[in-house]
Order: C-alpha cells, then structure tokens, then sequence
C-alpha cells in the first residue's frame, strides 16, 4: 500500500517498446524494478500532495517548454533558473512584472554552478532565490550555498532573500521577477521535455565502483550520465551472458545460473539510481530519458530471453536441480528456469512469434489505457466558480484547490478539485454540500469511458498469452508463482471474505441511515461513517489528535523505536551522503553490535515533479554474493506544512508511515546470498504483509506512549485517547473493504475468462447496473467468453453478492483501473486482501510473544531475512503454527464480527517458493 494508490499512480513506468515481458507482474522479465508497495492501497491516504493521484502528470498543464538555449527552462513563459552548486532545489518565479501574480513551480536546474537563462530575459532582472520552505535541514544548507551567479544572460543576479517567502502547498514561493528593461515575449508552450544539460563526460560516476557505503554517487551524477551507462552495463552484460551460453562445459549452477545472476549486477545498480531520481521529482532531462532508457532495457531483456542456448542451459541445470545441495542455489535455479518459462522463453519457434505480436499489442492497449486515463482525470476534474460549495473542505486543502485553479490557468474566484484515482474520493468525507459530493462522485465514477473497450482488449490478449503459454486462464498464469498457487485459492478467499463483510456493512448502512435521515448514496456513505457515532462522548477532535503526531517525532520515536524494540537497531542522520534527491535525509542503520546493517532514505513531502504515493524502493538489495548491504528509501507525499510550522500528521499518514516502514526493514534486514531473493523478490501477494504487520505498532500503546507526544507541551497523548486512536483507525473501514474487494472482483472477473478466438463479440448490454441477471459463465471454463465491459463487472460483482451493496461501487472500474489494466496487478489485485490475512495471522502469533518484543521481533526477522531463498508459507507455517491462514484474525483486525461459519481456513500453496 501505501500509497501509490492513495497516491496511486503507479509509480516509475512500465517498460514500453518491443518488450517480451507484457505478461510479467511488475513488468520487467528481469526483475529491474525494485520498488515495493506500487500500489499503496491498504494504507490511507497518501493523496494529500498529490491532487491527481498521477505521477508526474498533476503539473501537466504547466508542462516544461523547450527553450533557444541550452538548459533553458521555459514554464508557461516565464523564465525560471536557479542555481546552487549542485543538485536541484524547486523553485518559484511570479510572472514577469506581475508583482503578486500567481507562483509558478518548477524544477530548477542547478548543474554546473551556473543560471542557465534564456535571451528574452531583459537586461537587469533580479531573481529572488526562495527558501526551500519544507525540506530538512540538509537542503536549507544548499540554499545557502547559492551565490549570485552572472548566467549566460550576463546580467541576471541571484539573490537569496530569505523571510519573503509564501508557503504554498507543495510548492516553493519565491520573491517577485524583478524585471528592467524590455518586456519578454514568453515563448509558446511545447510539450517536448528541456533539452538535455550537456555535462563533460570524464570518467562516468555510474561506471566507478560504488563508494565504501554502497549508494550510488549522487553527488556526481548528471542526466547525461545515464545513457552512456546504461549502454556499456547493457553491453557488458550481454558479452557475458554470450560467454555463458557458448561455454563448451556443460551447464551446472556456477557456470550458468550463478553467472547468470551476476552478470546484471551493473545494469540493476544503474537503472536503480535512475528510477529513484526521475521519481523524486528531479532534472526534467530525467523524464526525457525515461522512454529512451525503457526501450534500451527492453530490448536488451528481450535478447536475453531468446537466447535459446542460454535457456537451454538453465533447463538443464533445473532438471538436475535434486543434485544441487545447497538450498538457495536450488532456489536460485527454480527462480531464473521459472522465470524464463513463464514469459515463453521455452516455446517453440512459432508460438514465441505469436506470443511476440500478442506482447506488441499489448503493450500499445496498455500504453494508450494509462495515457488516455491520464488526461480523463485530469479533464474530469470539478471546478468551481468559488469557495462556498467547498465548504467542509480543511483550509490548506480548500488553498490547494485555488492553487490547483491558478495553475490550470483559472484566476479567482475558480476553485479546482482534482480528481484522486480512486471511485471513492477523499473530499467527499468532508464535503458537507451534498450536491457537490454528488456531481464530484459522478465525474469519478464517468471517467475513462473511452477506456472500457480497450480493458476488454486488453484482457482478451492476456487470455490470449496465457493459452500460449498453455494455462486455461490469464488467473491461471498470475498466481502459479504466488502464495495463492491457484485461481481456486483466491476464489476460496473471495467467497470468505464476502458474507462477513456484506454483513457488516448492511449493518453499517442501517446505522449512517438513522444518523443522516436519509438514504445513503455512495457519495454520503464516507462522510457520514466519518462522522463521531452517536454515543462516542467527547473525544479528541482531529486537530487535537494531530498535534500529537509530530513528523519527526514520529519518525525518530515512533519508527525508529519500534525497530529498536524489535530487532535492537539504531539509525544514525548521515549528513555527509548525497542522496537521489536532495529532499530525502540519509540514516545509517547498525544493530547493536554497533555492525553496519545498511542505510535508510527518507523523502517525506511532496514537491513538483515527484511521483504521487508512498512506497519503498531499493536502492541496492542486500546480497552476500556481491558484498553488498542493503540502501532502502521510504517516500512519501506529505504536505509541506509551511514556514515554521510543525509538520503534523492524522493518523492515515502515520499508519502510512509505519507500513512504508515495514517494506523498509524487510530489505534492511535481508540476509540472503543473492540479489534475486533480497525484498522484494518474494511472491506479490505476500510481499505486503511484513508491511501490514508493521502497520499495526502504530498503535501499540506502550509505542504511542513513546512517540505520540503533543509538539508544544511534549505531553503524552492522554491514556483515555489512546484506545479511540485504534477505534477511530477502524471507521470507514467496512467501506474501504468491501470497495477493495469489488476492485478485486472487476480484475478476477475479466482474467478468469478463457481465451475463445471464434467467439463472436456479444451484443452491447445498456449498462452494468441491468445486466446482474445476465448469464454468468463459468470462470476459467472455456467455452464463448462475453467480453462486454458492463456484464464483465457485473458479473464479477453478482458472483460474491457485491451487488446487494451498489451504494459501495467497485474502488476501481474497468475504465480506470490502473493497477490492472497498465501496472502489473492483473489478477492480482486480490493480493491486498490476502496479504492482509496473513499478516493478521502473524500479528496474532507475535503478540503471542509479546507484541513489540525481542523475543517476537526475531521470530519476524527470521521470515524477513530469508526473503524470497524459502517458500513463503513454509515460513508462514514456522511461524504461526498453521498449515494455512485463518479468515477470523483479519476480521478481528479489522473489527468486523466473526462470520456464521465453520472455522475456516483458506488454501494456499505451500510449495512455491
Ligand atoms: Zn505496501
């Protein structure tokens, strides 16, 4: 969770281009992207920061120009530089002559020490350095290095000036544009990226050995960088996988698939270094290399892939893989002979082409679904001609829609209200105006239109590469390497979860009736379920909660500490390291042995240009083989909170933070020999889990009487509020539960159909909500599919009785379901829920040795270390004592009632590894 999804977005791309890999989960055959928790969803919010909810796109309109000159930044006409002697600050500019016109935000380019201006700025002009209003100190440190500079201009100065400066929401505000001499002519607005900085090559940061702490050398990096990189890392390494598959030995593990493994090393730690930076919202130049650098690998893994020697090679070490006595080598040959079967390496000549042109056009539809979603939302955003119909809305939310309508180009009074990616928007709990929750709700439920055919199509290619591939469905494929092992595992699951949850939520409709006196519509069910239910007495208000919650405090008290109880480790500020982005803090992390575990990055607030959400990258995985400790980065999008104020979170964003945090110390804590088995590189649907178990220390109360500490009077949060914490964490959770789940049931229900090639396409149905009684086939079971967008969903919906709660619409729909339809999660979505149970499951074990103990934190580390080199619930089994997971802990988690059933237990397969 986390957040992409309440940031949702997606996080970094997907591979474009000519790639073989348009069947893989996560999208990359070779496993480059390292980066966990895309699709934050379980863990709420995360929106706050990023008001479309799309990465790299909420800015769009005011999309870089290309300039005459090199490096020049043009933002909507205005001329924006600034420089400091490295890395790149945000900056704000007003319109020319404007005064107190609208702040502009960019990225400034800051390389090479030097303001790189453009020829319309006239002579004289004063550029008023802003501050950085809300990033740590390391960067204030930046700031004050800048110096005024004699740009390209000859006469442009930059001046610090601090103590005038607006704090904007996540944006920086800088003095006025001083401008003498003649008007500029602001040039026209193009989409096409700046032009990339031309840095003298030298030797390349990138090709050096890593520096004694294993990060990359940021410091040093340019854009021009990466390219040149990239290729000689590609080139190396297919030289090497060349001299792997022509080797006149015959194949064993070290000279096949341990060769194998390491021969990526390179490209991985350069490719690493460029997601994390192009997602931080860094260089522009950045997003212009993102496609071309997508391509390059794209191509490269494709080669690899076809290797036919090489393949054969690895399928001839896996059949012998009982010879193999070490246990992670086996699981290190079943890992790349899987791998590769799985994206058709094996096939013969003639299916590999089609599953080819399958993959192309798949990964055009994919390409066109997130592009043509993209602009929808945007379109789709509510804009209003003043505040009053806003009311409700907090104020710095209520400035953020006014500033949403600055930068679309709306002057006063417009207010914008952009819409999140989910159907269920977060304004509507506190929209108090009814018919505005109403029309909002409708715009998100009617985006994407354009988009349900081409899901249709979508999912009829990815029947159609799982027949290929021979699998009776798409679902068939996508969970064979999960803990689930089996469509029929997932669907044991959907039909557990579903009476207990329709239950409670019958029973939660009841109740919002009687406090409304009305009838609920889905655009009043979360207002209400926010509201204190009658009876809770005086409780803390949300401000009063929130001054409690502290960022640092929170970080250092709250996080810090729950890792110290459990695993004994320290985390020390490193302010000598450069990190990605120079709003991310450094901390090396040490056990108590005072032994170097790793380092920890922390890039907490939103800023333009960085991608929506929160989740956790791996910056370098944790490996034996390599000599390698792990570099793990927690990112979030918090709003700045301005100057000199403290940055206080709800309890959403805190839970947000502790769940981040628990992928964080799944890769610290690795212990295995190979890059591949190091966090993530455990199956999908349990790679959330160690998230969620960590999401609930948040409000352990001994912890919260820890961290939770009033930011004035350093007063604990008051023992009688410490249980409403947890109860109020609990309301809208029904809603939230029963939408994941009818998400889940959208993908389930358009990847279990088979792939039928003859099948006429069915007559249109008039709309979803008529066609429940339309006949339901059998999933997964062969025959004439009906591919009609409409009857899919509602099929999806009827199958699980979802239908008898229509006020709770599907949190995603076929038309705007991202995760699904562009980002790997195609039959997977059912992995949030899943990951749940187990981690409900494990937290009961744990608190059985005490909760945030010692003697329960080695339990977990054990399961943690091992990442991906045992099979999941092997160790799951170890420690829970359970063959299986149990549906009633997560009910209990959760706080929903036990069902009226027998004991249940869900069915996963205990054999992946
Ligand atoms: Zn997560």
């Amino acid at each position: 969770t986390g957040g992409v999804l309440r940031g949702d977005g997606g996080g970094p791309g997907g591979l474009g281009g000519d790639r073989l890999s348009g069947l893989l989960p996560g999208d990359q055959l070779l496993g480059l992207l390292r980066l966990l928790c895309l699709l934050g969803l379980l863990c709420r919010n995360a929106l706050r920061g990023c008001p479309t909810g799309f990465p790299g796109r909420a800015h769009s309109s005011s999309a870089p120009a290309r300039g005459r000159g090199r490096g020049v930044r043009l933002w909507r006409g205005v001329v924006v530089g600034l420089v400091v002697r490295h890395g790149v600050v945000p900056a704000v500019v007003d319109e020319p002559g404007s005064g107190n016109g609208l702040a502009r935000d960019m990225d400034g380019d800051l390389s090479g020490g030097r303001l790189r201006g453009h020829g319309d700025l006239p002579g004289d002009a004063t550029l008023h350095l802003s501050r950085n209003l809300h990033l740590p100190g390391r960067d204030r440190r930046l700031f004050r290095t800048a110096r005024p500079v004699r740009g390209a201009l000859g006469a442009v100065r930059l001046r610090g000036r601090q103590g005038e400066h607006r704090a904007g929401r996540g944006l920086l505000c800088g003095g006025p544009l001083v401008r003498g001499g003649q008007g500029a002519t602001p040039p026209a607005a193009s989409p096409a990226p700046p032009p990339e900085p031309s840095v003298p090559m030298g030797a390349n940061p990138l090709l050096e050995p890593p520096a004694a702490h294993g990060m990359q050398p940021f410091a040093d990096i340019r854009p021009a960088h990466y390219r040149p990189a990239l290729e000689q890392a590609v080139a190396e390494r297919e030289d090497r996988v060349a001299a792997i598959a022509a080797d006149p030995a015959p194949p064993d593990f070290a000279n096949t698939v341990e060769a194998l493994e390491f021969s990526g090393t390179r490209v991985q730690y350069i490719h690493d270094a460029f997601t994390h930076q192009v997602t931080a919202g860094g260089d522009p130049a950045l997003t212009g290399l993102e496609q071309d650098i997508a391509v390059l690998l794209s191509r490269h893994e494709g080669r690899i892939v076809r290797n036919r020697r090489l393949v054969a090679r690895i399928d001839a070490v896996h059949a012998g893989r009982d010879t193999i006595a070490d246990p992670q080598s086996r699981a290190l040959t079943v890992h790349w002979w899987r791998r590769m079967r799985r994206v058709g390496a094996m096939l013969p000549a003639e299916a590999a082409r089609e599953l080819g042109e399958v993959n192309r056009q798949l990964s055009r539809e994919c390409a066109a679904y997130r592009q043509t979603l993209i602009e929808d939302t945007h379109r789709q955003a509510l804009a209003v001609p003043g505040p009053d119909v806003l009311r409700g809305l907090p104020a710095d939310r209520l400035a953020a829609t006014a500033e949403e309508a600055a930068r679309r180009g709306r002057a006063e009074p417009w207010h914008v209200l952009p819409l999140a990616s989910s159907t269920s928007q977060p304004a509507l709990v506190q929209l108090s105006d009814r018919d505005t929750r109403r029309t909002l709700f409708e715009r998100s439920l009617g985006r994407g239109a354009d988009n349900e055919e081409r899901a249709a199509r979508i999912a009829r290619l990815r029947a159609r590469q799982a027949r290929i591939l021979g699998y009776p469905s798409y679902a068939a494929w996508a969970t064979e390497d999960q803990t689930t092992g089996t469509p029929q595992a997932v669907e044991a699951m959907f039909r557990q979860l579903a009476q207990p949850l329709l239950h409670a939520a019958h029973t939660e409709r009841r109740a919002l009736r009687a406090r409304a006196g009305h009838r609920i519509r889905a655009w009043d069910w979360t207002h209400h379920a926010a509201a204190a239910p009658p009876g809770a007495g005086e409780g803390p208000t949300a401000d009063e909660l929130r001054a409690h919650f502290e960022l640092d405090a929170v970080i250092t008290q709250g996080l810090f500490h729950s890792a110290r109880l459990l695993y004994g480790l320290e985390f020390t500020e490193h302010h000598d390291l450069t990190a990605h982005h120079p709003g991310a803090r450094v901390f090396q992390v040490t056990d108590e042995h005072a032994g170097t575990v790793g380092l920890f990055l922390i890039d907490v607030f939103s800023r333009p240009g960085k991608r929506g959400g929160a989740w956790t990258g791996i910056l370098r995985p944790q490996a034996h083989s390599t000599a390698t400790r792990p570099v793990v980065v927690n990112t979030f999008n918090l709003t700045p909170p301005g100057t000199g104020r403290p940055c206080l979170l709800d309890m959403s964003e805190v839970v947000t933070l502790f769940h981040e945090f628990g992928h964080a110390l799944h890769a610290l804590l690795s212990d295995v020999r190979y890059p591949a088995h190091s966090a993530p590189g455990v199956p999908r649907d349990f790679s959330e889990a160690p998230a969620q178990v960590h999401e609930t220390w948040a409000f352990d109360e001994r912890l919260l009487a820890h961290y939770a500490r009033h930011h004035r009077t350093g007063q604990p949060l008051p023992p009688e509020w410490i249980k409403q914490v947890g109860e109020r964490h609990g309301t809208g959770g029904v809603h939230l539960l029963v939408e994941i789940l009818g998400a889940a049931a959208v993908d389930w229900s358009w990847h279990t159909l088979p792939d039928a090639p003859d099948a006429p396409d069915a007559p249109d149905a008039p709309d979803a909500r008529s066609a429940s009684d339309a006949p339901s086939a059998p999933d997964g079971q062969g025959g004439n599919a009906d591919w009609n967008p409409a009857r899919v969903e509602a099929r999806g919906a009827a199958r699980w009785g979802l239908d008898k709660v229509p006020e709770i619409p599907p949190r995603y729909r076929s038309g705007y379901f991202d995760h699904v339809f562009h980002g790997p999660y195609g039959a997977g979505f059912y992995a949030y829920l899943w990951s749940e149970i187990i981690a409900a499951n494990l937290v009961e074990a744990l608190e059985r040795r005490g909760g945030l103990t010692r003697a329960s934190g080695e339990a977990l580390r054990t399961m943690l270390a091992a990442g991906g080199s045992r099979a999941a619930m092997a160790m799951f089994h170890e420690l829970t004592g359970l063959d299986q997971p149990r549906i009633e802990p997560f009910l209990r988690r959760r706080g929903l009632p036990d069902p009226d059933i027998a004991p249940s237990s869900l069915s996963p397969n205990r054999t992946s590894s």
